[in-house]
């Protein structure tokens, strides 16, 4: 059984229940390499199973933990969840978060009565929070990768190209330097646009002193990157650098304050209470940050009702924003690794203000 296994069927004890049933695709992944589209793992406490269908048997073979037994079930995998199992009564976790309603039926009349179905929350999202140094290696990558692609986009100027355009050539330029793909559809937002926080770019021309909010990543053997600048297309306003630079002393506040012990909640009201102090407060609706990893949001999160406490290997992001609906926007967001005493910035990109015609 391979250490992730192994550390997942540790927990099963804690969790209530004698096996685990595993559905999201991401966990799967981080527990057996599968990268495919159908597959789930069975884990018990000695044993660990992964079913994939036809299509996948060769990439299966290719990419799966030796520590895994491998089967081969119909597009319906939870018709092989029954086999996975041992006789006698049994308790078998389901992932609440990732399994339906529908699924949920579904398995409850394929299995016998003698098993029980018990739902089980985050166990794999649990691991997945601190990175090996394997993990740790993707992620500086995937943002070196992603920085250079910016500082390219930028030599090329921002005014007379539209945000879509913006938005087609970072990707672009990400997948040439050997991104698998984009981490999200990267946001390109200018002036009053950049007041939604989750922007979609458009076929809008950007002008001469608008803010942009830009915010992109990109990923490398599925572990993602996420960054986001703000650049002044030309000489911009004295209200755009005055919000600039309290945003960046929030950012700067939140990056000092991460270690290990730290608690997301009091890490973002940090952050926060700058942002208040400058008269802001109300203009900042989202948290400070969230874990990066094989997902683009996960945990560990750094918000008001987070209940997180920070652990070295934790990969999170420090992202305080302002929005002024109807003016600007203003985000900066940084990539780090939790350490014991402090955090290792992944980003590498200046965060003063840059001005770029
Ligand atoms: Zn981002
Ligand atoms: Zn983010």
């Amino acid at each position: 059984v391979s250490d992730r296994a192994q550390a997942l069927a540790q927990q099963l004890p804690e969790a209530g229940v004698d096996a685990v049933l595993i559905t999201d695709l991401v966990n799967v992944r981080y527990l057996t390499g599968y990268t495919g589209s159908n597959g789930i793992a069975v884990l018990t406490g000695d044993s660990a199973r992964f079913v994939t269908d036809f299509r996948y048997v060769e990439q299966a073979a290719e990419e799966v933990d030796r520590g895994f037994e491998r089967g081969t079930g119909s597009v319906d995998l939870l018709e092989t969840v029954r086999e996975a199992l041992p006789q006698g009564e049994l308790r078998l976790g389901f992932e609440d978060a990732h399994l339906s309603v529908w699924q949920h039926r579904r398995l409850r009349e394929l299995l016998p009565d003698r098993i029980e179905l018990v739902a089980v929350h985050g166990l794999v999202e649990g691991l997945r929070r601190v990175k090996d140094p394997r993990e740790r290696a993707l992620l500086t990558d995937a943002t070196e990768l992603a920085d250079s692609a910016l500082q390219s986009l930028l030599g090329a100027g921002l005014v007379g190209r539209t945000e879509r355009q913006v938005a087609i050539t970072l990707e672009r330029e990400m997948l040439e330097r050997g991104a698998e793909r984009p981490s999200f559809a990267s946001i390109v937002a200018a002036g009053p646009h950049g007041a939604q926080p989750h922007a979609r770019s458009r076929e809008y021309e950007i002008r001469t002193g608008e803010m942009v909010v830009i915010d992109w990543g990109a990923v490398l053997d599925g572990y993602c990157s996420d960054c986001t600048r703000t650049v002044a297309a030309g000489e911009p306003g004295n209200k755009a650098r005055e919000v600039y630079e309290l945003v960046l002393e929030a950012q700067l506040a939140g990056v000092e304050a991460v270690r290990a012990g730290a608690h997301g909640r009091d890490l973002d009201s940090r952050a926060r209470s700058l942002i208040a102090a400058g008269g802001y407060g109300e203009h900042f609706g989202h948290g400070l940050g969230h874990g990066v990893g094989l997902d683009v949001h996960e945990a560990p999160r750094l918000s008001k009702s987070s209940d997180d406490v920070l652990a070295a290997g934790n990969a999170v992001t420090v992202e305080p924003g302002i929005y002024l609906a109807g003016e600007f926007g203003v985000r900066i967001e940084d990539l780090v690794i939790v350490t014991e005493d402090g955090c290792e910035i992944l980003t590498s990109i200046s965060k003063e203000l840059r001005v770029a015609e």
